[in-house]
């Protein structure tokens, strides 16, 4: 019990050691070390030892100082493990590769017309995995772990997905696909993942709304440096959000969501058009595009107000619609701003970094970040 707790004070130090090289923005040597984490050379010296020994620092050259000999720098080496997602989709694999240092290495996207997580389904995940991992030459003995995330309620103890209607699947078990991947694995929703690349790549650590407009409208929220899950795991429901009592029909069943109004599938598969031919129609001064457009922006202006006014932070808007926004945000900010009874303007709404790729690369990056906050 003792050296239990003995070793865990010093595996502790030796994180602490070890974040300071990560997070700091600069090269640091072992006396800058010592003077920032307040512990003895001796100590700073057994450490990055460890560290270096583990392959996570490395030495990038000597700095000059002034007389005396020049001190080695240090940083944290991004490639010491990696980290992959993947967004199953109803037709696609799309696989993101990250690094410790958390950005998006490599992405690629598979097409296959296989029923989801049947048999078939399942070794072709696996071999499109591996061919993954070897096509960008990872080490598997540095790979942290498989992120996996798709549309719909899932159910993480049981790995059921129990209810997706962009996936057409209902109580549905992916253990088979989960128990076939020879790595930790991680499943979650796609907007909760989503969510996270943005907020975990966000260096101001303010908490943030996610919005994810795609064929499903949902969210997340990550509220003083974690997500709030709420009781039933069905925060950030934003999609299921009454904004027209009694008004369209929603794929839950209810009336009026937000989701009935802004889904992808409005303004394309029910339109028999693809979203970049909506885009590009409205673009060209489709009259009849632009009404449904009108009514799409009407209403997702008063979901953005609403969960401002319920959550008083910023909202990140991301999922499919986000990447084609860009034009039409002054007019939705009017709209917001138009609404808000405590703001003139609506600079706390912002489009997401990442879009198509940013599922895939939060899910990977649970991985990362349990990686970092562990105790190395
Ligand atoms: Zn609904």
């Amino acid at each position: 019990m003792g050296s239990d707790i003995i070793s865990e004070r010093r595996r502790h130090t030796r994180n602490k050691v070890y974040r300071a090289l990560y997070d700091s923005p600069v090269p640091l040597s072992k006396q800058a070390l010592s003077l920032k984490l307040e512990m003895s050379l001796p100590t700073i010296y057994q450490n990055v030892t460890e560290l270096m020994e583990m392959g996570l620092i490395e030495y990038t050259g000597a700095q000059n100082s002034s007389g005396g000999r020049p001190a080695m720098q240090m940083r944290a080496v991004a490639k010491a493990r990696f980290a992959i997602g993947v967004f199953i989709s109803v037709d696609s694999l799309y696989f993101a590769l990250t690094d410790l240092m958390c950005g998006v290495l490599a992405h690629k996207e598979v097409r296959h017309r296989l029923p989801l997580f049947e048999s078939s389904y399942n070794r072709f995940f696996s071999s499109q995995l591996e061919s993954f991992i070897d096509e960008n030459e990872i080490d598997r003995g540095k790979l942290l772990g498989v992120g996996i995330c798709l549309s719909g309620i899932i159910q993480p103890e049981e790995l059921l997905v129990f209810y997706a209607p962009p996936l057409n699947l209902r109580n549905v078990s992916i253990k088979p696909l989960v128990e076939s991947i020879p790595y930790p694995v991680n499943v979650e929703n796609d907007a909760n993942s989503g969510g996270f690349a943005e907020w975990f790549n966000d260096s101001s650590g303010e908490s943030i709304a996610f919005l994810s407009l795609a064929w499903g409208v949902g969210g997340a929220t990550f509220v003083n440096g974690d997500k709030f899950s709420g009781a039933n795991q069905r925060s950030g429901e934003f999609g299921h959000m009454c904004i027209e009592y009694n008004g369209r029909p929603c794929a839950c069943g209810k009336r009026g969501c937000l989701e009935a109004y802004c889904s992808s599938s409005r303004i394309s598969s029910e339109l028999g058009i693809t979203l970049d031919e909506f885009f590009a129609q409205l673009s060209q001064g489709n009259r009849e595009l632009q009404d449904i457009w009108d009514d799409y922006i009407k209403h997702l202006a008063i979901g953005v107000h609403n969960i401002r006014m319920a959550l008083d932070c910023r909202i990140v808007i991301g999922g499919e619609i986000s990447s084609y926004l860009q034009p039409h945000m002054p007019r939705l900010c009017r709209m917001v701003a138009a609404c808000d009874p405590f703001a003139a303007s609506c600079d706390y709404v912002s489009l997401a970094k990442y879009s198509a790729v940013g599922a895939p690369l939060g899910t990977a990056l649970h991985f990362v970040k349990a990686f970092l906050d562990n105790n190395i």
